[in-house]
């Protein structure tokens, strides 16, 4: 792995969340001198902010941000002067991208007119790149926002295939999915990530490590569920360090870098 980048496959990811406490430091070194051969030892710092938080009619079992549940998250907009000025603090910070992100299924026409209303003001105004995360996307909506310059487009796969239908009933995974290659189609980057610990099997978790790695995302965000009130998952129960650890080598090892060779993967 260290000499080709090769990703492993996915009996072999299972291997790795299956190590005794003892083994998993050293997992972790090789998930980390993996990570400085095929990517290098740069940081990139990313600014999300939230143009609608909440109110989304979806109803993901982990998201305090779906209208249908009793959790105390209510629907609010932001203004674009309030998203010119995060732009600004975000560059200053360093960050070379600044994502807007949505609590919706999918943009409508409002919406889609306020990103493209908020991305000219960003751009006369900051120099940053600029990333979206506005649900799942109609082909249309795609080529519009690859015109518009959005650099990256965030849409998460959060679960494998065989779990999706137990945490989401609105939406498939292959809708999901849909999305994510209409992206790369476009020419965006795609940043596409997991939510783990959500009472998927191990088998699972390496399901849909060999599922991410088929995708050749840009960026993978790896996300640990902190159950939140009032959602279906509030009473999961936050997951063993040791094997968010085990996950955070096992995800790095089906993805070695942005140049890796693919996987035989499950999907
Ligand atoms: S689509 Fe996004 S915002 Fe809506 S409930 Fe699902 S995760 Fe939350």
């Amino acid at each position: 792995m260290l000499d080709h980048g090769c990703g492993l496959r996915e009996d072999q990811l299972l291997e790795i969340l299956q190590l005794p406490d003892e083994a998993v430091p050293a997992a972790l070194q090789l998930a980390h001198e993996v990570r400085l051969r095929h990517c290098g030892a740069d940081v990139e710092v990313e600014g999300i902010i939230s143009i609608k938080t909440g109110g989304c009619p979806e109803d993901c079992h982990f998201c305090s941000q779906s209208g249908l549940f009793g959790s105390p998250v209510r629907g609010v907009w932001l203004d674009i002067p309030e998203l010119v000025k995060a732009a600004k603090e975000t560059a200053a910070t360093g960050a070379a991208e600044f994502c807007i992100v949505a609590a919706v299924r999918g943009p409508d026409i409002k919406l889609m007119n306020q990103i493209k209303f908020a991305i000219d003001r960003i751009n006369e105004e900051v120099d940053i790149n600029i990333a979206c995360s506005l649900g799942m996307l109609t082909q249309g909506q795609v080529d519009q926002l690859a015109g518009w310059g959005v650099h990256r487009y965030n849409h998460n796969l959060e679960t494998a295939r065989s779990f999706f239908p137990e945490v989401v009933t609105t939406h498939s995974y292959e809708e999901r999915l849909e999305t994510c290659h209409m992206v790369k189609a476009a020419g965006m980057e795609l940043c596409c990530g997991a939510l783990i610990g959500m009472g998927e099997s191990l088998e699972q978790r390496a399901e849909l490590a060999a599922q991410l790695a088929a995708l050749e995302p840009h960026e993978v965000p790896l996300n640990f569920l902190n159950p939140r009130p009032g959602t279906p998952l509030q009473d999961q129960g936050i997951m063993d360090g040791k094997d968010a650890l085990r996950a955070i080598a096992a995800f790095r090892l089906a993805m070695p870098g942005p140049c890796c060779a693919t996987p035989a993967a499950a999907n």
